[in-house]
């Protein structure tokens, strides 16, 4: 295809209407403005576009806070979706900002937790050559750190605080850096916890506000140990590591701690970079997003975790989750993945209606999935979901062209699936 005829042709793509929703007349009037600022008693859950990495906010209907990863990949345009709003600040001080407009809103200083979620670039930053020096400590900036260096946090939480072997020890600049911050805030005295899973009790309310609502988070699956459902019961999936082949040791991704955040009747299900794939049968133990999944039960929004790539979503987990709405947090060019399009939108695997979103989808992925892709309600900007006492939402598409927090689009009022049953 002709340079001028592809550029036709993403042109069509971009200007066609999106797939219909259920828009309340009522929602339109916010279109076009800033997003409503959040209010005690709301759950907003911001799956921030920088068009590098996941960043996921969740602002708790007390004014907690808590962010779940920061991502900054190096990788060169013709994988990666360019920087958004633009290359003239990192990734991670973008994400920041974002998260100090929130914090004004909330009346609080500090975010109350980080999560992150496995150590992979695209969820706590690469250290290329030219990743300035910390200020605070001896760690370079980008992703987490940056967000660090701006914003200050109460806990930090990651998988596997404090030894960081398991299931090796990493030497890559972007764990080492990392490794080298929660050192320093050891140094100081500052909150660092290992995951713990089948706890609901890590990620605690701070009070920020007197609100009535029941809220919570549950510590789904970290490190292939996943909640059993009763109690903190949890059950270990990955076989002991001396037992296995050196290539078959679980990787990054399948490490991922995962969590359920719950507001009254409303669930949300969001596992890092957590994959299903076994290959083909032969090593069933790493399907371990299955496993979160029934563990979860049913939700009312979901993330494709791992971008979804490939390796993400398998029909049980679909069958499982089956929520009303899922987030794709894309920014390669290979994701989202066709199958797992057609899985998401499948009513064999569950039925009733659903809508699919996506963080940043690169115009090559556009041409390939079109199909599919043309039933999105969104590929590019921030999606926020916003959560009242009463279980019902609604979903936001803001533009991450600039700082505006300009809504693009509102769907909703959705209700939670358990209010309805
Ligand atoms: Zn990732």
């Amino acid at each position: 295809m002709s340079d001028r005829k592809r550029r036709q042709l993403i042109q069509a793509i971009l200007s066609a209407p999106l797939a219909a929703g259920a828009v309340l007349p009522g929602r339109a009037a916010a279109q076009g403005q800033s997003l409503p600022a959040w209010q005690p008693g709301l759950l907003d859950i911001h799956h921030i576009a920088t068009g590098r990495g996941n960043a996921t906010l969740m602002v708790l209907p007390d004014g907690t806070t808590l962010l779940m990863d920061a991502g900054a990949t190096d990788d060169s345009l013709d994988v990666s979706f360019s920087p958004r709003p633009d290359g003239s600040r990192r990734p991670g001080q973008w994400i920041a900002r974002y998260i100090q407009r929130r914090l004004k809103e909330t009346g609080t200083q500090a975010l109350d937790y980080l999560m992150v979620s496995h150590f992979h670039p695209d969820h706590t930053g690469d250290v290329g050559a030219d990743a300035p020096p910390s200020r605070l400590g001896p760690y370079r900036l980008s992703g987490v750190t940056d967000v660090a260096e701006m914003v200050p946090i109460g806990t930090v939480v990651d998988r596997d605080f404090p030894g960081y072997d398991y299931p090796t020890v990493w030497t890559a600049p972007f764990a080492t850096n990392y490794f080298s911050y929660v050192k320093s805030r050891v140094t100081k005295g500052q909150d660092v916890q290992r995951f713990r899973v089948g706890t609901d009790k890590q990620f605690v309310g701070k009070g920020h506000h007197r609100v009535p609502g029941k809220f919570g988070v549950r510590n789904l699956v970290a490190n292939g140990e996943v909640w059993t459902g009763v109690g903190e019961g949890t059950v270990k999936m990955f076989p002991p590591l001396d037992t296995l082949d050196r290539k078959d040791y679980p990787n990054e991704n399948l490490c991922s701690s995962g969590l359920r955040l719950d507001y009254g009747d409303f669930r949300y299900f969001s596992c890092g970079d957590l994959t299903s794939y076994t290959y083909d049968g032969e090593q069933p133990w790493r399907d371990v997003l299955t496993a979160a999944a029934r563990a979860s039960g049913p939700v009312d929004v979901a993330t494709a975790d791992h971008h979804g790539l490939f390796d993400g979503l398998s029909a049980d987990t679909v069958r499982l989750l089956r929520p009303q709405a899922w987030m794709i947090q894309t920014w390669h060019i290979s994701q989202p993945d066709l199958l797992q399009l057609e899985r998401m939108f499948s009513e064999r695997l569950y039925p009733g209606a659903r809508e699919v979103y996506a963080t940043s989808v690169m115009k090559e992925n556009l041409v390939a999935n079109r199909r599919m892709l043309s039933r999105l309600k969104s590929i590019d900007g921030h999606i926020v979901v916003r959560v009242a006492q009463d279980g019902t939402f609604n979903i936001f598409v803001t533009d991450n062209a600039d700082e505006s927090d300009r809504v693009k689009m509102v769907s909703g009022p959705h209700r939670s699936s358990r209010k309805s049953a």
